[in-house]
């Protein structure tokens, strides 16, 4: 999936994926065409009773850690993995508390900015790098050319 602006976050920070979370494991969604609509969880309304995550057909929510571990209503929660929700409903359907909404798919991004207390799923673009940067994850572009004039 592509970048995504989040006006929630700073104005000129860029969202991606996360690379290292284990929903990148799963196979990538079917289709060509992105869904007419996707859900948002309005995490601050979410008690983490995983009840939507039975219904979904494309296992796109993930149960993550709460914003805040010391508070007994923010222990755990959900996050829906946009590149993957297919638009189905079932999950707003189900949600017990009503915190999850569908959203045209081009207004989910920026919903999905304003409703997350904290992600697992998607990181900043400058994180990324750093996190690349001190661990070596990409090879520099020169060592990339001689690991490849090598083969
Ligand atoms: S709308 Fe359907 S596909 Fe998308 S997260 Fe909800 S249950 Fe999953
Ligand atoms: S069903 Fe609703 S309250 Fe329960 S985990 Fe899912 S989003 Fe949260």
């Amino acid at each position: 999936m592509s970048a995504q602006n989040s006006e929630s976050k700073k104005d000129t920070e860029v969202l991606v994926e996360n690379p290292f979370h284990t929903a990148r494991l799963k196979p990538a969604r079917k289709g060509k065409r992105p869904p007419k609509l996707r859900a948002v969880v309005h995490q601050s309304g979410c008690t983490g009773c995983e009840v939507c995550i039975a219904g979904c057909p494309v296992d796109s929510i993930e149960l993550v850690p709460g914003p805040d571990p010391d508070n007994p209503s923010f222990k755990q929660t959900v996050e829906i993995d946009l590149a993957r929700c297919i638009g189905c409903q079932n999950c707003s359907q189900d949600c017990p508390w009503e915190t999850i909404t569908m959203y045209n798919t081009e207004d989910a991004f920026l919903a999905w900015g304003h409703e997350t207390l904290k992600s697992e799923l998607y990181i900043a673009e400058s994180t990324l790098q750093k996190i690349e940067s001190e661990y070596a994850f990409a090879l520099p572009t020169e060592l990339a050319k001689e690991a490849t004039s090598e083969d």
